[in-house]
């Protein structure tokens, strides 16, 4: 080691400050476990876009048990819009106004914010609970034995912990460091995603709308989502798109235009061009039952049924549990039951993400003459019979509900 080299011992080490890694340090601190959080980026960091706008009861909830106050935060700065309404070529075909949001716990059933204020919040509660992050110290290699962890950074940097938990993304170092590999597939389609700033001398009404075939965006499907201070505009690109093409600003710009209102036009702060990956690790531990992943280390989903940050919270509770656990477990074959345990519910909990992800997806893009002919016959009948139009404005989603749920202990 140099000379600025550090070598430390804590009880858990998360790599990663992203939601699921921040999720994870704030839920160990409240079970009264010290962890620090070693991140790559530096701390004034730009994270572009959005992203993850729609957030679960389930995760606001979590929040709220992990750092009093936070899951509230989130439901008072998003939205919580009360309209769903589909079209079908341009007619509509279902819409459906709640009276309230509902809720029956003092949380309603989702807030709808940008996922850069989600992330300020949390690294808020992070700082109030005196939690160690070292930014732009970016995780090198991570090497397990049966007695513990030992990690070593990009500036030389090495920390002893008990357990790791891996939430350094989709690009994860800790992810190979254990050997485990992503197994899956890609979106035939590409997607078009925008961010647009609301216009506050004249917002448009707060409502999901669903389109199939826009008759103004060429007949491409297109979903917009409101959250708080803006729109997400998803474009369904066709096969023979450029999507490159569609991504250039004059051509986005006219785009918005036609689907959100001539206001919006030169309101686009964000635009990216996906593939969506529908993938999962093979393993979410390694061999020693010392690290863990969670989050987009272990698995990617298609954006549909919004599985992605609300996930990785999960698994991040999940992980805190268990290493909780794992840490005062008095003979070594609880500590690692504890950790298999989660090892084979997280994997389970991703493969039905996936799978419901998949629907979606395989929904939207599929053209079998099956998919294709049950969404005509329900645009025809959606005038008469209202189940049908309930079934073209759900199935874009995927199915309801969420994985099997592990309780997790304080
Ligand atoms: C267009 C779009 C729309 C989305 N919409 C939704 C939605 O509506 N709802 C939803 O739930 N999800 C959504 N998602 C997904 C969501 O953004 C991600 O699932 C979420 O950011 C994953 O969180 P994470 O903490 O696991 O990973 P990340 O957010 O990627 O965080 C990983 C962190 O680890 C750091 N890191 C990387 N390598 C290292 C290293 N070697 N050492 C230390 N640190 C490292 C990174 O800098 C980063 O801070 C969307 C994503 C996209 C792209």
């Amino acid at each position: 080691m140099g000379d600025s080299d550090v070598q430390s011992s804590v009880p858990v080490v998360v790599a990663g400050a992203g939601p699921t890694g921040m999720t994870a340090a704030l839920a160990l601190n409240a079970r009264g476990v010290d962890v620090t959080i070693l991140e790559a980026d530096p701390e004034d960091r730009d994270r572009p876009g959005s992203r993850a706008i729609y957030v679960h009861k389930d995760t606001l909830r979590t929040l709220e048990q992990s750092h009093p106050g936070l899951g509230q935060r989130l439901v008072d700065e998003g939205i919580i819009w009360s309209t769903r309404r589909t079209l079908w070529r341009g007619k509509e075909v279902f819409e459906r106004t709640y009276p309230n949001p509902g809720g029956d716990d003092g949380l309603p059933p989702f807030t709808s914010l940008p996922q850069v204020w989600t992330e300020e919040y949390m690294l808020e509660a992070v700082e109030e609970n005196d939690i160690d992050v070292h930014w732009d110290d970016a995780v090198e290699t991570v090497e397990s034995s049966e007695d513990g962890v030992t990690v070593e950074t990009e500036n030389g940097n090495v920390w002893e912990a008990e357990y790791v938990i891996g939430a350094d993304g989709a690009g994860s170092t800790v992810r190979k460091e254990i050997g485990a590999n992503f197994e899956g597939t890609e979106s035939e389609n590409s997607f078009i995603i925008a961010d647009i700033e609301e216009d506050p001398e004249n917002p448009r009404t707060k409502e999901r709308v669903f389109h199939y075939d826009h008759p103004k965006a060429g007949g491409r499907n297109v979903l917009l989502v409101p959250f708080q201070g803006g729109w997400r505009v998803d474009i369904q690109c066709k096969e023979d798109d450029d999507p490159e093409q569609l991504t250039n600003d004059a051509i986005i710009s006219e785009l918005v235009a036609r689907t959100l209102g001539e206001r919006y036009r030169d309101r686009v702060v964000w635009v990216s061009e996906y593939k969506f990956k529908q993938v999962i690790a093979d393993r979410m531990i390694d061999d020693h039952h010392r690290v863990l992943l969670a989050g987009e280390a272990g698995h990617l989903f298609a954006p549909f049924g919004a599985r992605g940050m609300n996930s990785g919270v999960a698994d991040a509770d999940a992980a805190a549990s268990a290493i909780t656990v794992a840490l005062h477990a008095e003979i070594d074959e609880t500590a690692i039951g504890e950790i298999a345990h989660y090892g084979i519910q997280r994997l389970k909990a991703a493969e039905y993400n996936k799978n419901a992800a998949g629907q979606a997806l395989e929904y939207l893009q599929g053209d079998s003459p099956i998919t294709k002919s049950k969404k005509f016959a329900a645009a025809k009948a959606a005038d008469f019979y209202e189940p049908a139009g309930e079934w073209l404005d759900d199935a874009p989603y995927g199915p309801h509900g969420g994985p099997p749920v592990t309780i997790g202990q304080y």
